[in-house]
C-alpha cells in the first residue's frame, strides 16, 4: 500500500510532510517500539487534492477500507462490530504544529448496538454510554456542524435536574438517556439521523478533518505562524484505548524536561480515570506525574523509560500524550516539546554540556526573538499579596486591562491599549483575543492545558488555573477568595514567573538575564545558558555588531550589551531642549554674523556631546552622521505659533519672524525635501560646525589619553557631486582644526562615508565608492524611498490593510524586504566594492536588530550591522546563527 494510505509501521520521523507530525511521530514511535495503539495515516496528499477539487482522490475509499480490514485483523477486532467492538479515533495532524487547532473525533464506530458490545466486553455500561455519547457529539459538532452549545445545555440541563454540576454524576442510564436526547439534537438540527454505520462515520470524520484545515481559527493560527495555507493535513485513524476505565486508568502529558524553566527532570500533568481531551481541555484539574509515581510506580517507571528513548532518538525537549488502560501504558503522540525562551536557552545548553548536541546546535536551536523577551523587565519588587496565584505557565511580566473575551481583547490593542485575558479556560476560538492580549488568566487548567501551551508557543505570559478566581464572563469581571471584584479595564499585573496577578500596575525593573549581559556574569543556570549561547554566537559570527546611540548614556549601555562601536549617532538629538533656541537663532539669521554666532554657540555644545561618546567607546569605532532632518523640525509648530501670535494683543516680534519662518520653509514632502547633505550644502556653515566640533573633541580625547575613532557620515547622498563637496568641507575643517592644535595636516584625517538611503545612491554606489570609505545603508528611509511610501502615514492607513490581505507577510519596516530593498543593497554592495576593494559596507536602520534581516545582512556580505542598544544581544545571536 503506497498510495494515499500508510500504516504507523511504514513511515518514519522525517516524513512530516507526508504524514503530519502527528502521523511523522507515531510512525517513528511505532519503529522504535514503544507501545502506539496500531493505525494508519491518510496522507496530505490526499488532503491537497480534496482541498482543491472537493473530491476525495479516486482509490482513497478502497485504500482506506484496506488499511482498516488489516488494523482490524492486527486487534482481532472488528470495527463497530456487536460484540467486543473495534473503535478508533480520526485524528488530524499537520506538518507542523497546530495545537487545537483542528478536529480530532474519538470513539468511531459505536452505534446503538455496538454500546452494548462495549459494556459487556468492558464490564462497565456507564463507561460505554458516555463514549457513545461523546461520539454523537463530536461527530455531531464537527462532522454535522451542530452547535456546540446545544450539546452543553443538554448537558447543564440534565446535570442541573440531579442539583450539581458534574456530569460524573450521571448514572448510566442517565448518560444513555443523554445520549438518545443528542441523536435528537441532531436530528432535529441537521435534519438527518446519526450514521449508525461505523464505515460511513470513519469516511466522514476523515473529511471533516480535511475540512478542519480551512477552519477560521486553523487559518488565523497559520496567519501567525507563518504557515503557508496549501499544506494541508494528515489524518490520523489509531485504535482507541481508554484511560476512562476507572482508577486503575488514566491519561496525561508528558516532558522529558520542563518545558517553562528546561529545568532536567520529567514532568507533566496526569488525570486519573479520563480521556486524553479533559487533560488538553482543563476542565478537569490535573496531578503532577509524581502522583502517577505514588498511584502506578510501575507505569510512571515505563513512561520515564520511553521518554528517555525519545529524547535520546530525538536529541531535543520532546512531550508526549499518554493513556493507561487498566494499568497498560500507551504512547499517543510525540513531537519536539514547545518551550519558553528560557527553557529553549536552558536546554540548548544542557544537551550541549551532556555531549547530546553541539555547540553549533545549541546555538541554532535559540534565536534573537526568545532572548529579546528575556531581556523584558520583570516585576521590580515581589508583592505579597496577589490577588491569586495559579500555575506560572509562560514566563514575564505583564500589566494590562482586565478584558474577559477574545473580541474584547483585540478591540482594545486595536486601540493601543494593553489586555490582559481573562477566562476560565480558553479555547481555540479565544486565539485572537490571546494574540492581541499581553497576558493570559485563566482560573482553570495546568501547565499544559490550552493556554498555557499556545501563550508559550507565542510567548504571551500566562498564569493558568488561578483556581480560587471566580470568573464572570457574562457580567465581564471576576471575583477573588476575598471577595475583591474586578471589573473589566481595571489594571492587573500579570507576573507569569511567579505565577501571580496583582491589582494595579506594579513597577518594573531588569530582568536577570539583562542584569547578566550588562555585567557579563551569570547567577543562574539560566543567565549561564544565555552568555554561553551568546559567546559562542561571538565566536562564530562574521558580522560585527554596532549600536545606534546618541548619548554617552546610551553609548556606555550599548557596550556593556557587547557593541563593537557605533553604527550611527544622529546629530540632530544634540539640537533639541534647550538647545532649540539657538537653532532658531541659526535658522532666523539675517546675515552671515547673526549666523556664525549662532553656530559658534551650537559648538561647545555638540563638542562635549561627541567628547562623552568617543570617551565611551574609547578605542571602537563611532560613526557620526552630520544633521539629517529638515530644521524646520527644530521649530514650532505652525498653527500653535499662529494662533498665539493671533490671540496676543501684543504680538512678539520674535514669534512673528518664527512664523515667518516656519512658512517659508513649509515643505509639500519633507521627507523628500531640504534636509541630509542638502541641508549641509544649503546652509553655510553647518557641516564645518559639526565636522569642527567632532575634531576638536577628538584632540581633546587625545590630550585625555584616549583612543577616538570617528567616522564622519553624510546622510541622503543622491550624487557623488554631493558627496564630494561636502567631503571636500569636511577635510578642509579637519586639516584646520589640525593646524590650530599644532598636528601634522592630515592627522585628524578619519574615514569620511555616505549613507545609501536613496535608490539613486544604490544604483551608482560605483561612482559614489570612488570618494566613500564606506557605506552604510539606511534601511528605513531605503525602503520608504523604493517603495515611495512614508513609513509613518502608510502605517496609520493601507499597510495593516495590506498584511491583513496578504498582500504584504511582513512590513517591509520590520523585516527587509529581500526581494526589492535587499537588492539594491547587494548591488550597492558589489559594485561598491568593485570600485573600492577596501570599502567597508554595513547597516544602520533598524533592520541591523531584526533577526531575519540580520541573516540577509549576512548573506549579504556587509560587514556589520547597527540596531538600537537594547537590540545589540539578539543581533550577535543573530549574526552566529546565520553564520552557522
Ligand atoms: P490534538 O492534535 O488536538 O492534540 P489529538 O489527535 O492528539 O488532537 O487527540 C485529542 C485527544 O484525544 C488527545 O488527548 C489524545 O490523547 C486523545 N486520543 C486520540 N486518539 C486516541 C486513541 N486512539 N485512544 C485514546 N485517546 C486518543
Ligand atoms: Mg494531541
Ligand atoms: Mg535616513
Amino acid at each position: 500500500m503506497t498510495g494515499y494510505v500508510r500504516a504507523f509501521g511504514d513511515g518514519s520521523r522525517d516524513m512530516a510532510a507526508l504524514l503530519g507530525g502527528k502521523g511523522a511521530g507515531l510512525a517513528e514511535m511505532t519503529r522504535l517500539g514503544l507501545p502506539v495503539p496500531p493505525g494508519f495515516t491518510v496522507t496530505t496528499d490526499a488532503c491537497r487534492v480534496w482541498l482543491k477539487t472537493g473530491e476525495e482522490p479516486p482509490g482513497l475509499s478502497a485504500e482506506t477500507a484496506l488499511a482498516m480490514a488489516r488494523l482490524e485483523r492486527a486487534m482481532g477486532r472488528r470495527l463497530g462490530a456487536a460484540d467486543d467492538p473495534l473503535l478508533v479515533s480520526v485524528r488530524s495532524g499537520a506538518p507542523f504544529s497546530m495545537p487545537g487547532m483542528m478536529d480530532t473525533i474519538l470513539d468511531i464506530g459505536l452505534n446503538d448496538t455496538s454500546v452494548i458490545g462495549l459494556a459487556e466486553a468492558t464490564g462497565q455500561e456507564r463507561f460505554a454510554w458516555d463514549s457513545y455519547r461523546r461520539l454523537v457529539q463530536m461527530f455531531g459538532h464537527v462532522v454535522l456542524g451542530v452547535d456546540a452549545h446545544l450539546f452543553e445545555q443538554a448537558i447543564a440541563a440534565r446535570t442541573a435536574r440531579r442539583g450539581t454540576h458534574d456530569e460524573h454524576a450521571l448514572d448510566a442510564a442517565e448518560v444513555a438517556a443523554l445520549t438518545d436526547e443528542f441523536k435528537s439534537i441532531v436530528r432535529r438540527e441537521t435534519g438527518e439521523d446519526f450514521p449508525q454505520d461505523p464505515g460511513e462515520q470513519l469516511t466522514r470524520a476523515v473529511r471533516a478533518v480535511f475540512a478542519s484545515w480551512n477552519s477560521e481559527r486553523a487559518r488565523v493560527y497559520r496567519r501567525r505562524e507563518h504557515i503557508p495555507d496549501d499544506l494541508g493535513t494528515a489524518v490520523n485513524v489509531q485504535a482507541m484505548v481508554f484511560g476512562n476505565l476507572g482508577a486503575d486508568s488514566g491519561t496525561g502529558v508528558a516532558f522529558t524536561r520542563d518545558p517553562a524553566t528546561g529545568a532536567p527532570g520529567l514532568y507533566g500533568d496526569y488525570l486519573p480515570d479520563a480521556q486524553g481531551e479533559d487533560v488538553v481541555s482543563g476542565v478537569r484539574d490535573t496531578v503532577p506525574l509524581t502522583e502517577l509515581r505514588r498511584i502506578a510506580p510501575r507505569v510512571h517507571h515505563q513512561l520515564g523509560d520511553h521518554l528517555r528513548t525519545l529524547e535520546r532518538h530525538y536529541r531535543d525537549l520532546c512531550d508526549v500524550e499518554f493513556t493507561v488502560e487498566r494499568g497498560r501504558l500507551w504512547i499517543l503522540q510525540t513531537r519536539i516539546g514547545k518551550r519558553t525562551a528560557e527553557a529553549a536557552f536552558r536546554i540548548a545548553h544542557d544537551l550541549s554540556e551532556e555531549g547530546t548536541i553541539s555547540a553549533d546546535e545549541a546555538l541554532a536551536r535559540v534565536d534573537g526573538a526568545g532572548l529579546t523577551r528575556l531581556m523584558f523587565p520583570r516585576f521590580a519588587t515581589p508583592d505579597d499579596t496577589p490577588l491569586a496565584r495559579g500555575v506560572p505557565a509562560s514566563p514575564g511580566a505583564a500589566v494590562g486591562a482586565a478584558v474577559f473575551d477574545s473580541a474584547e481583547a483585540v478591540r482594545r490593542a486595536a486601540a493601543g491599549e494593553p489586555a490582559v485575558l481573562v477566562r476560565r479556560e480558553t479555547s481555540p476560538d479565544d486565539l485572537p483575543g490571546m494574540i492581541a492580549a499581553r497576558a493570559v488568566l485563566t482560573s482553570r487548567g495546568g501547565k499544559t492545558s490550552h493556554a498555557a501551551v499556545v501563550a508559550r508557543g507565542m510567548g504571551r505570559v500566562c498564569v493558568c488555573g488561578a483556581d480560587t478566581l471566580d470568573v464572570d464572563t457574562a457580567r465581564r469581571r471576576f471575583t477573588t477568595a476575598d471577595g475583591v471584584v474586578v471589573h473589566e479595564g481595571d489594571t492587573l499585573s500579570v507576573d507569569g514567573t511567579a505565577g501571580t496577578v496583582h491589582l494595579g500596575a506594579l513597577p518594573l525593573t531588569t530582568s536577570d538575564v539583562g542584569q547578566a549581559l550588562a555585567t557579563g556574569t551569570a547567577d543562574g543556570p539560566l543567565t549561564e545558558a544565555v552568555l554561553a549561547a551568546l559567546a559562542h554566537a561571538d565566536a562564530v559570527r562574521r558580522l560585527e555588531v554596532r549600536a545606534n546611540a546618541d548619548t554617552p548614556e546610551d553609548a556606555v549601555r550599548a557596550r556593556a550589551l557587547g557593541a563593537q562601536g557605533i553604527g550611527l549617532c544622529r546629530t540632530e538629538h544634540m539640537f533639541l531642549g534647550e538647545r532649540r533656541t539657538l537653532v532658531e537663532q541659526l535658522i532666523l539669521a539675517r546675515d552671515d554674523t547673526a549666523r556664525e554666532q549662532a553656530l559658534a554657540a551650537l559648538l561647545p555644545l555638540q563638542r562635549a556631546d561627541f567628547t562623552g561618546i568617543l570617551a565611551a567607546m574609547d578605542g571602537l569605532p563611532v560613526t557620526v552622521r552630520l544633521i539629517d532632518p529638515p530644521l524646520h523640525e527644530f521649530l514650532p509648530d505652525r498653527t500653535r505659533l499662529a494662533v498665539r501670535l493671533a490671540r496676543s494683543p501684543d504680538p512678539d516680534p520674535h514669534d512673528r519672524a518664527l512664523l515667518d519662518a516656519v512658512e517659508r520653509m513649509r515643505e509639500q514632502n519633507p521627507m523628500l525635501g531640504l534636509r541630509g547633505v542638502r541641508l549641509g550644502l544649503a546652509v553655510p556653515g553647518l557641516t564645518a560646525m559639526q565636522v569642527r566640533a567632532l575634531a576638536e573633541a577628538v584632540v581633546q580625547r587625545r590630550r585625555d589619553g584616549g583612543r577616538p575613532r570617528p567616522e564622519i557620515m553624510i546622510p541622503l547622498v543622491g550624487t557623488v557631486e554631493e558627496l564630494r563637496l561636502a567631503r571636500a568641507e569636511a577635510e578642509r575643517v579637519l586639516a584646520e582644526v589640525a593646524a590650530e592644535a599644532g598636528l601634522p595636516e592630515h592627522d585628524l584625517d578619519c574615514p569620511v562615508g555616505t549613507m545609501i538611503e536613496l535608490p539613486r545612491a544604490a544604483l551608482t554606489a560605483g561612482r559614489l565608492a570612488e570618494v566613500a570609505d564606506f557605506f552604510s545603508f539606511g534601511t528605513n528611509d531605503l525602503t520608504q524611498t523604493t517603495w515611495g511610501l512614508s513609513r509613518d502615514d502608510a502605517e496609520a492607513s493601507f499597510l495593516p490593510l495590506y498584511l491583513e490581505r496578504g498582500v504584504l507577510a511582513v512590513s517591509p519596516f520590520e523585516t527587509i524586504d529581500e526581494e526589492g530593498v535587499g537588492r539594491l543593497v547587494e548591488l550597492a554592495v558589489a559594485e561598491g566594492r568593485a570600485a573600492a576593494p577596501r570599502l567597508e559596507t554595513g547597516v544602520c536602520g533598524e533592520h541591523g536588530g531584526d533577526p531575519a534581516s540580520v541573516h540577509f545582512f549576512h548573506r549579504a556580505g556587509l560587514d556589520y550591522v547597527s540596531c538600537s542598544p537594547f537590540r545589540v544581544p539578539a543581533a550577535r545571536l543573530e549574526a552566529g546563527r546565520a553564520a552557522l
